[in-house]
């Protein structure tokens, strides 16, 4: 069984994707699960390149300094060459109307003259992603839901037109995790790429930055202790980072101070004791380029490995090469 799980560079990584996601995958991989940063996918919306290869490295060390095994993982566009011819095939099995349906695309691009063309056919390319991995569970969130199900229609489909290539890929859904709020509007979950929001806490952030944004989180008038996601959303907030950071439940961290000046600064200091190790990893690895790209190259080739008998495959039964 092989899960792949990814993350874009469209943002410094924050505290949310840390405790939601990365530091789960590290703590419960399987020998066979797959991890990639996947770059190509920050570029659907404008970007700028520095700001990009320098976020795809900064990923890059966080997952290593996570604990997430160098064999697993590696860079999207590492595999580009592979992808792209992939998903030139995956294009011309998807149908226009296929594409056109997907809710992210008619949310963020539809009817829009400037959108990217990219935008449409991203999922296309995840679709490339998965199946070139062969990977058959990939752990989602609901709003990727339907582009796991494309990806399930776009390999059942060429199997069935071309020959049996592709593993067919399902959706699960990731153990429940820590899902955090910005600090500033916990109405809304922490992004990253909101960096303009006082409320996201990155995990490379200096202890006094992260002291800083917990002292103004967003609380309420109440002046009480209790966890009550509903009438108390920042509250909640804080009590479940608490908890997470800490091993206990947001009920038990309830108990942990009387006012909310005590509980931010108990929420900071557990914050910055949980990611000093990652921060700590991570600027090492940071500083020695050459063991950082020595790692990406390693993970590169075994991606490509992975990936090539199935290109092949794919070339032989589409009547290329
Ligand atoms: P973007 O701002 O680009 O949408 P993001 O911060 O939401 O980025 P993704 O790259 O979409 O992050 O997701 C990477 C992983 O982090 C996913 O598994 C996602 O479920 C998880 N994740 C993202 N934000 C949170 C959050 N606030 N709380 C818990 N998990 C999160």
């Amino acid at each position: 069984m092989t899960r792949l799980s990814g993350i874009t560079p469209s943002g410094h990584v924050q505290l949310g994707n840390y405790l939601g996601a990365v530091r789960r995958w590290a703590a419960e991989r399987e020998p066979a699960d797959l991890f990639f940063v996947s770059d190509l996918h920050a570029m659907t919306t404008p970007h700028r390149p520095q700001r990009l290869r320098a976020l795809t490295r900064e990923q890059f060390a966080v997952l290593i300094a996570a604990g997430i095994a160098p064999d697993s993982l590696f860079v999207q566009s590492d595999l580009a060459g592979e992808l792209g011819a992939l998903n030139w095939i995956l294009e011309c099995t998807c149908s226009y109307g296929e594409a056109a349906r997907m809710v992210q695309f008619k949310e963020r691009g539809a009817g829009q003259d400037g959108s990217r063309v990219g935008l449409l056919t991203y999922p296309v390319l995840m679709a490339a992603d998965i199946l070139l991995q062969g990977a058959d569970q990939v752990p989602v969130g609901s709003d990727q839901d339907q582009h796991v199900e494309l990806a399930r229609t776009l390999a059942r489909r060429f199997n069935s037109s071309y020959g049996q290539v592709f593993a067919v890929p399902e959706a699960v859904v990731p153990r429940t995790a820590a899902r955090v709020r910005d600090l500033a509007d916990p109405g809304r979950k922490m992004e990253k790429s909101s960096p303009q929001s006082p409320g996201v806490v990155f995990v490379l952030d200096e202890p006094d930055v992260i002291r800083r944004k917990f002292r103004r989180a967003v609380t309420d008038g109440l002046d009480r202790i209790r966890y009550a996601p509903d009438d108390q959303p920042g509250v909640a907030n804080l009590l479940e980072i608490l908890a997470a950071c800490t091993g206990t439940s947001p009920y038990t961290a309830a108990g942990s101070a009387t006012t909310y000046a005590e509980l931010k600064e108990a929420v900071a200091e557990a914050v910055i004791e949980e990611l000093r190790p990652l921060r700590e990893r991570t600027s090492e690895l940071l500083n020695d380029p050459a063991e950082l790209e020595r790692v990406r190259a390693h993970g590169a080739k075994r991606a490509a490995d992975r990936a090539q008998p199935r290109l092949q495959a794919a070339f032989h039964v589409t009547g290329l090469r």
